[in-house]
């Protein structure tokens, strides 16, 4: 390792910072399956390559995801990619760009013949092919039927990718730097991308990376809600340090809510139990989603069965003794399929619900699940810098990939199983171009001079702060606003009080207060940077989800129900200055395919 250590600076309270100096060709910051899939292509292609993580990488989001990831390998049944793509364009309401669905659905294919090739542990069918199962949104023929095109491991498809690729990684020869948290990027005057300042948690000290390109693939932001299904790691760390950086974020007031988390502790109960054959009912014992979703029913897309689910309950059809959520059946599945197919479905039932899902229904309720939105790339995965004159413009130096992106593949809608292809498809995605693009050892220019005293300020500031709120009070603050006024049901006047609230709580930042001014396993000035980071996210979100005269995916608007493609098939960017005031501009949807293979055009009225 080269690290070299620099003479220490003083903080404003007089504590001295030991600060290393790195270089590398590529410093990856995330090792999720989006990191990890793009820190061992890079490896593959002889870069020099760091992956810096605040956890260790198996315990990264990732290793949550249950159902499966989506690829038209046909095992089961015949499938075609241009089917998987006119699904995912129509899942995404007409807001994805089509050039970049287009790369990912065709390019799903040998990618995830590579995973299996890797190693990844697939379920298999009879004569030893990968097992795809049905999910939500994936049909044959353009809409006529439900498809199998879901290829699992159990229920436990993460974990047994997110495994592999950290093995793959080791043996690439990546460095790893584990419980280190990246501060901010290292920006230069022309706006060149020159690498990340983070700060490691064992030892207190600080490092200043410097590479050709720094990829950001910190996942999602599913903290600024009060119920989600997403780790407590997920604070959009990536989205923080992008906006800090002058740069925009992209279509964050899509949030996409899972219609079966558990009722209470938000835990996720994955769309392949439907898949596999279960079926919600309202408190009549109606089979509801017959009535919304009459072809598809239970396995109609995310946003059609949440809200499905948020209007029963409205109108008084909730289940339990507040009517306020909804039941989920798997009892009449049996044990046999239910331990073979479901087994970690059934043990977080029983110790989440305390529920015997071979017995009784399972509670539920909608939840956060996953951002649309994020940090907004080209199909390379380069992060843009849209103006007026150039809204593909790119950043010099910097990437993104995963739940933290936004290429966009997911639109206003995110259809299941198309998270974890994003990942591996866009994280090798990166590696391509990286090869293409970067020289192995390539010699760098020195940093600027004070390159990383920003970040360094700012950490220094955070730490001695003295204010009169808790970094937990605040935090509660924000989920709750988000929660009450950006979710599911969305109108006019509940947004217009949301963006006000959440105004209140980002200027609440500057009264907080740290207990611990340490630098070792300080995870009260933790806490408050990932809060930092969430607030840039979450005034994005309500920002963008006010000024949306439309509904179109996740953001349904009761005030504005119809889809408006005339006025608003269009990308939002954001911006977050210093004050944390929001600054809102637009860029056109890509309706142009990469091959013109399928052309997708939207129907005049939403069908579902
Ligand atoms: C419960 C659950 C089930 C899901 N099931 C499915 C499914 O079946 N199919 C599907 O397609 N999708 C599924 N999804 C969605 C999908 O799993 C996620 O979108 C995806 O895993 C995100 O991966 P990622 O690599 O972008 O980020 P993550 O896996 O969240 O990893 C983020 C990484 O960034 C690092 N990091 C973050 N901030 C910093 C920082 N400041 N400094 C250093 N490191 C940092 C973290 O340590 C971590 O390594 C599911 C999601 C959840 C929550």
């Amino acid at each position: 390792m080269n690290a070299i250590s620099q003479p220490p600076r003083p903080g404003i309270n007089g504590a001295a910072y030991r600060i290393v100096d790195h270089t590398y060709d590529v410093v990856v910051v995330g090792a999720g399956g989006a990191g990890l899939r793009a820190t061992f292509g890079m490896g593959e292609a002889g870069l020099k390559t760091a992956c810096i993580t605040k956890v260790f990488p198996t315990r990264s989001h990732t290793v949550a995801a249950q159902g499966g990831v989506g690829a038209a390998l046909g095992n089961m049944g015949e499938d075609d990619w241009r089917w998987h793509m006119y699904d995912t364009v129509k899942g995404s309401d007409w807001l994805g760009d089509q050039d970049a669905i287009e790369y990912m659905c065709r390019e799903a294919v040998p990618a995830i013949i590579e995973l299996e090739h890797y190693g990844v542990p697939f379920s298999r069918t009879e004569d030893g092919r990968i097992y795809q199962r049905p999910f939500g949104g994936h049909t044959s023929d353009y809409g006529k039927a439900p498809v199998m095109r879901a290829c699992a491991a159990a229920d436990r498809t993460g974990h047994a990718i997110l495994h592999t690729l950290y093995q793959q990684s080791l043996k690439h020869n990546c460095e790893f730097f584990v419980e280190y948290i990246a501060l901010d990027l290292i920006m230069d005057e022309e706006g060149v991308c020159r690498g990340v300042m983070a700060w490691c948690l064992e030892d207190g000290s600080i490092h200043r990376f410097r590479a050709q390109t720094t990829v950001m693939a910190t996942g999602g932001y599913g903290r600024a809600y009060f119920s989600c299904t997403s780790a407590h790691t997920c604070t959009g760390d990536g989205g923080g340090m992008v906006l800090r950086a002058g740069l925009p974020l992209q279509d964050n007031e899509f949030v996409q809510f899972h219609p079966t988390g558990i009722y209470g502790s938000g835990c996720l109960v994955t769309e392949g139990a439907r898949g596999e054959g279960g079926y919600l009912t309202n408190s009549e014992g109606e089979r509801f989603m017959e009535r919304y979703a009459p072809t598809a029913k239970d396995l109609a897309s995310r946003d059609v069965v949440s809200r499905a689910m948020s209007m029963e309950i409205r109108e008084g059809r909730g289940v339990g003794p507040q009517k306020d959520h909804i039941h989920l059946h798997l009892e009449h599945l049996g044990a046999d399929l239910l331990h073979e197919r479901l087994p970690g479905i059934s043990e977080t039932a029983k110790i989440f619900a305390g529920v015997d899902v071979t017995k009784e229904p399972l509670p539920m309720l909608p939840t956060v699940h996953y951002n649309m939105g994020g940090i907004p790339t080209n199909i390379h995965c380069e992060v843009l810098r849209p103006t007026a004159a150039d809204p593909d413009a790119t950043v010099q130096g910097l990437m993104a990939v995963g739940e933290a992106a936004c290429v966009s593949v997911h639109g206003a809608n995110r259809l299941g199983t198309n998270s974890l292809l994003d990942l591996v498809v866009f994280g090798r995605a990166a590696a391509h171009r990286a090869r293409e693009t970067l020289k192995p050892g390539a010699s760098q220019a020195p940093l600027p001079e004070g390159a990383g005293d920003k970040a360094l300020a700012r950490l220094d500031r955070v730490r001695s702060a003295k204010g009169g709120t808790t970094v937990g009070e605040l935090r509660g603050e924000m989920q709750r606003t988000m929660q009450n006024h950006a979710a599911v049901f969305r109108t006019a006047d509940l947004l217009k009080e949301g963006v006000e609230k959440m105004d209140k709580v980002a200027q609440g930042y500057e009264d907080i207060r740290i207990a611990d001014r340490s630098l070792i396993w300080n995870s009260d000035l933790v806490e408050a940077l990932e809060l930092d980071n969430l607030i840039g996210n979450a005034l994005t979100t309500v920002v963008g989800a006010e000024a949306r005269h439309e509904s179109r995916g996740a953001h349904a608007h009761e005030d504005y129900p119809e889809r408006d493609d005339q006025n608003w098939m269009k990308h939002t960017l954001a911006w977050v200055n210093d004050q944390y005031k929001v600054r809102l501009d637009y860029r056109d949807v890509k309706m142009r395919t990469l091959t013109n293979e399928v052309q997708v055009f939207p129907p005049k009225a939403r069908v579902y």
